[in-house]
């Protein structure tokens, strides 16, 4: 083995939930040149890996390999021997149906080194986020992984099935729900009795999960009725009762409920995080995207000219970030800012203000522009010099107001926003297929660019069984000029007030 050969990385990427990879697999993947993943892994891992790094899809949903195990194979040991450290994600843990084994061998055989890093299988942690402990001292006394699905190319069946019917174990079945009802045949004709519980869990940990339950006997028929296809573990044994009692997942208050999220990207984390926390299966279709301004001067110039003002109002994150990028980029520091009085909109605006190390002097009640001429009302801002970094065609009342109450307001565009078109098609096709619970605006801009994606279609018509929540009423406003009428309005207009309107929703339903 030559010295600058690179080590390849078999990692368990876990079940599903992004929360459910180790420590030492997302240090591997952070790491890593290369990065190597399929079907079973979830994609949102990716976004621990270098952005220079490679990251290659080999696919594997069922039959259908987009790369065969003997390519991917030769792909790990390729990459290694140009000296890069692969990171090779496999769904749940790699050495548990996982292929991982001979992964190693192949590896070991062009004497390229490798680690393993054991992940969360999903022979254990679905059935845990169904409710079913696959062990329980007054159910069972092992529990058993079983393949369901043997190699096609196996001459004689190393299945047990009298063991597997004659026993109180727990058994796992993984890659079995094409095989479902042999599995059940095999089982009820080797004696395990027709009224054992069973259940399927798929796609296991995800807020896309879906678990069925019957006995033996009416297995086959349930799934068929749900029609519930792979990937799903197949738990059958008693521990399958304690379900009803240990169900925790599928019980939070969002679950199963689909929500689209049209913030920009950069700023939508927050609330996806949350949602995702509440069970919701949040679906990102940015419809804006957030850029530097095309005409950069009238910011650069302000902040050349910092000592002229009195005041600096901020009215968003962006613009907080826009602006001090800018300073920084001069070769200023917040000392640049000393003399100056701050106001922002919006309590997450004065938290990212407090992340540069300064406290707001004014925040208003509300977060919408009236109020902010409101909090103003007991400052004396007669002839002071305001900055006004922010969007641009952001609303005119602010400087308005500001300029009426005697204030010398500069408006400087800090950023720009633009429609962002990425996800339309997705969209269109999750509205016609019914695939859409509920959609959140998180602005006017929000509102309009998201109609926009829906040029040439029949917006209304399509969102008419979609439950629509809006951050306030300027952004409800802005839905009803456009025939839409939000089912739910966030109060405090903030984006907390939006998750609590949507939860209060929800749990009238
Ligand atoms: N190494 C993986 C298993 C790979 S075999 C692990 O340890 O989890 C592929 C099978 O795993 C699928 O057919 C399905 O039975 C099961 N599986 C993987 N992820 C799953 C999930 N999130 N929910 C339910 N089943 C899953």
């Amino acid at each position: 083995m030559t010295t600058n050969t690179g080590k390849v990385f078999l990692i368990g990427a876990g079940p599903g939930d992004p929360g459910l990879l180790t420590i030492k697999a997302k240090e591997c993947i952070e790491t890593a040149d290369v990065v190597v993943y399929d079907y079973l892994a979830s994609p949102y891992l990716l976004e621990y890996a270098r952005k220079d790094a490679e990251i290659i899809y080999v696919g594997k949903k069922g039959g259908d390999h987009t790369l065969t195990q003997d390519k991917i194979n030769l792909l790990l040991v390729d990459k290694a021997k140009e000296g890069k450290n692969v990171a090779r994600l496999k769904g749940g843990d790699p050495f548990v149906f996982g292929r991982g084994g001979e992964e190693a061998q192949e590896l070991l055989e062009y004497g390229v080194s490798y680690e393993v890093v054991p992940g969360v299988t999903s022979a254990i942690s679905a059935p845990a986020y169904a409710g079913i402990p696959v062990t329980h001292r007054d159910h069972t006394s092992f529990v058993s992984f079983i393949t369901g699905h043997e190699r096609p190319d196996k001459k004689e069946s190393r299945m047990q099935w009298d063991i597997f019917a004659k026993s109180d174990a727990t058994l796992v079945f993984l890659m079995g729900v094409k095989n479902l009802a042999n599995i059940v045949k095999n089982l009820m004709a080797n004696g395990k009795p027709a009224d054992t519980p069973v259940a399927l869990v798929r796609w296991g940990t995800t807020t896309r999960q879906q678990t069925v339950t019957g006995t033996l006997e009416t297995i086959v028929d349930v799934v068929e009725k749900a029609g519930l296809k792979s990937p799903a573990i197949i738990v059958v044994g008693h521990v399958v009762s304690l379900r009803e009692e240990l169900a925790w997942f599928d019980r939070k208050p969002l679950f199963g409920k689909r929500i689209v999220i049209t913030r920009a990207r950069a700023q939508a984390s927050g609330l996806v995080a949350e949602l995702t926390r509440l069970g919701a299966q949040c679906i990102e279709i940015p419809t804006i995207r957030i850029a530097p301004p095309k005409d950069i001067a009238p910011l650069a110039q302000a902040i050349d000219n910092l000592d002229k003002y009195e005041w600096l109002v901020l009215t968003s994150v962006n613009g907080v970030k826009f602006f001090f990028d800018t300073l920084f980029a001069k070769g200023k520091d917040v000392r640049a800012l000393g003399h100056l009085k701050f106001a922002c909109i919006g309590p997450v605006t004065k938290e990212r203000l407090a992340d540069y190390g300064i406290i707001s002097d004014i925040l208003p009640e509300t977060y919408r522009a009236e109020s902010v001429v409101d909090a103003f009302k007991d400052v004396d801002i007669e002839g002071k010099n305001v900055l006004l970094p922010r969007a641009k065609k952001a609303r005119t009342i602010l400087p308005e107001e500001l300029t009426r109450m005697g204030a010398l307001v500069d408006e400087v565009t800090a950023y720009e926003t633009e429609l962002a078109d990425d996800g339309k098609e997705t969209l269109i096709d999750l509205l016609k297929t019914d695939g859409i619970d509920a959609v959140t605006f998180t602005s006017s801009s929000t509102v309009s660019n998201f109609m926009s994606l829906l040029d040439g279609e029949d917006g209304p018509a399509l969102l008419k069984d979609v439950t629509l929540a809006s951050i306030g009423p300027i952004t409800s406003d802005t839905a009803r000029s456009l025939g839409l009428e939000p089912a739910v309005e966030a109060d405090p207009y903030t984006i907390q007030g939006l998750i609590d309107a949507l939860l209060a929703h929800y749990g009238r339903e």
